[in-house]
Formats: C-alpha cells, structure tokens, sequence
C-alpha cells in the first residue's frame, strides 16, 4: 500500500461528483497508467487556481480579475439578464445557443437547511446592477425545487426595484422537477429558454 496513493485518492473523493470507485480509478490511471496526464493535470491546474477570478460583473469565470468575455460581447443584450445559480450554468445555456442577453451567478440559492440566507448570495449585486443600467427582462434559471422556487419569489419580492418596469420570466421546465440546469442537455435547456414564462 502507498501513503501517497491513499492521500491523492482522499482528495479527489471530495471532488463533485467522485465516489470512492471513481476516485481510486483516477488516482491509478494518473499514478500508475499515465503519469504524463498527471504532469499535464498539475500544470493546467496550477494555471487555473492562479489565473482564473470571478468576473466583477456577473460572478461567473473570468482571469486575472478582468471583465469577462460574456459581459464585453456588445453584440449581446444587456437589457436582459439570465439568473443562474452557479458559473457552470452558464456554460449549460452557452451550449444550448438560446440566449443572447447577459448573465449573473448567484452564487447558490437559499438554503435554511444549508445555512443559505440572502446575505450569502449576489441580490445586492443584483439589484445595484438593475438600478445602475436600462434592464427589461430578468430571467430566473434557478433549479426546478422548493429551494429555487423560493429563490425566485425573494428575488421577484424583495431583490427588484419597484420603480422599474421590468418583465421578470421564469424559465419553462421540460426539466424534470427537482433537477438542476447543469444536469440537462441543451436541447432540453434550449426548450425550457424559449419557454420561458412570466413570473
Ligand atoms: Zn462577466
């Protein structure tokens, strides 16, 4: 047995998504089988945790601390913003093709049970980006759940400017209830897009 083999394999367990088999399978593919991916793995990650930051306008993946690609594209709406829950949905709606607006990453939804409270999300960022520019549409792609719902209705309640004439959508679930964004394929994200429907 190997201290340092165990070691890799407890950290990649704690990765999203990696149970105990699949951790130990990559650990022996980067150990054992293949340790030129394994030089490769560190040098992209290195790059990445130095580089990448959080774009300061819509929370989603930028690098060294600049505005990201999304927000400068003046070919895209910033009259309409898409809220999403983290900046992996970004890159779902990206893949699908169905938006041509801006984003913002909430950074999660409220959670009582995971000690999710507003104070924790981006609503202030929000509602001083809404008063700071010309914004029509807001629309919520939030998970399909009891907590995204309640996300919404505070956003929708207590996040928006009430001297604003601003159309708030909801995005249309062809995706099973209780299923994330992240999980669906972009035919699917596409449909529940155009199907968007007041809120
Ligand atoms: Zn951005």
């Amino acid at each position: 047995m190997s201290e340092s083999f165990d070691r890799l394999k407890n950290i990649l367990k704690k990765l999203p998504g990696l149970g105990y088999k699949s951790a130990e399978r990559i650990a022996l593919h980067l150990t054992l089988e293949n340790k030129s991916d394994a030089r490769e793995l560190f040098e992209a990650l290195s790059a990445a945790a130095e580089r990448i930051t959080e774009c300061p306008v819509c929370f989603g993946l930028s690098e060294d601390g600049e505005v990201c690609d999304t927000c400068r594209d003046s070919s895209r709406d910033s009259s309409k913003i898409c809220i999403v829950e983290s900046a992996s949905d970004i890159s779902s709606i990206e893949r699908s093709g169905a938006w041509r607006g801006k984003y913002l990453v909430l950074g999660g939804k409220l959670s009582p049970l995971h000690k999710v409270g507003p104070e924790k999300l981006k609503l202030k960022e929000l509602s001083e980006r809404i008063a700071s520019g010309e914004v029509s549409e807001i629309l919520l792609a939030l998970s399909n759940d009891i907590e995204g719902e309640a996300t919404c209705h505070y956003i929708r309640e207590r996040a928006l400017p009430r001297d604003k004439e601003i159309k708030i959508t909801r995005i249309g679930f062809g995706l099973p209830s209780g299923s994330q964004l992240g999980f669906a394929d972009s035919v699917t994200i596409k449909s529940a897009l155009d199907s968007r429907k007041p809120f």
